[in-house]
């Protein structure tokens, strides 16, 4: 039988990669985007000529009700979701000093309130039928704090309680949570900040000496929505090039 995964955020870096292992993987692949993001079309016709047919439905995670909505929908269309990745997420850097409302709800909304909004219409019809994975992309900043990020930090911290809460709830069912950490992977969000800054602070940091590559995080995964992971639960699994340690 073929499982379905659903990713959210499949047309960010990390995102895409994850939607095409999952793919080359034999999964159905469902993803959500943005509402109003014009960029829907041209990314399933690229990916189209690549060979992958994925369905992707709008969804503005944050919001709790568009969330069920849009669960609702793929599961009316495409079926149970077996593979829920809780990937969407977005910053707004800024020091405390200059942080305001507006900039920590936004963060704490789209990255953590999401990680409630998804999980909670699947969760049940994956402990009834007695099997499921989700798998929360939280980041190293959640482990080890970052200047620039309590709004990101705090919420990517969160998604660590989340994971090790609803595993203990969900362990007898065949249902595993966990979180995957990345350090810095090449992808927009992170090719964003400055390019002397990446090269003079942030790659230095890195014993590797190098940002990390969207597919290693997809296989990572890819690892943990398998079978052979049936055993692996309430973890929080850091993939960073050595940053951070813990
Ligand atoms: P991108 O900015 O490339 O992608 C983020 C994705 O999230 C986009 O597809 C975007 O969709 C989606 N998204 C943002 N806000 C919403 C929303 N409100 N509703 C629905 N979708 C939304 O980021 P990355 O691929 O780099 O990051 C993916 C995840 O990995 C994030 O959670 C990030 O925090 C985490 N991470 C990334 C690291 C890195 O080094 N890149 C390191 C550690 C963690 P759309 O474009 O349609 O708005």
């Amino acid at each position: 039988m073929t499982r379905l995964a659903l990713i959210t955020g499949g047309m960010g870096g990390l995102g895409e990669a994850i939607c095409m292992k999952m793919a080359d993987l034999g999964y159905n692949v469902v993803t959500t985007y943005s509402p109003g993001n014009v960029k829907v079309q041209n990314w399933l016709s690229s990916m189209e000529e690549a060979g992958y047919n994925f369905r992707a439905y709008p969804c503005d995670v944050s919001d709790y009700d568009a969330s069920r909505e849009c669960i609702s929908a793929i599961q009316k269309d495409l079926g149970p979701i077996d593979v829920l990745v809780n990937n969407a997420g977005i910053t707004r850097d800024m020091t405390f000093k200059k942080m305001d409302k507006a900039n920590w709800d936004a963060v704490m909304k789209t990255n953590l309130d999401s990680v409630f909004n998804m999980t909670k219409p699947v969760c049940d019809g994956m402990t009834d039928r007695g099997w499921g994975r989700i798998i929360n992309i939280s980041s190293v900043n959640g482990q080890k704090g970052a200047f620039g990020q309590t709004n990101y930090s705090a919420a990517k911290a969160g998604m660590h309680g989340f994971t090790k809460a609803l595993a203990l709830e969900v362990a007898r069912k065949g249902v595993t949570v966990n979180t995957i950490s990345p350090g810095y992977i090449g992808t927009k969000m992170v090719r964003a900040i400055p390019a002397d800054v990446l090269e003079s602070k942030i790659i230095p940091q890195i014993p590797m000496g190098r940002l990390g590559k969207p597919e290693e995080v997809a296989g990572l995964v890819a690892y943990l929505a398998s079978d052979e992971a049936a055993f692996l639960t309430g973890a929080n699994i850091a993939i960073n090039g050595g940053q951070h340690m813990s």
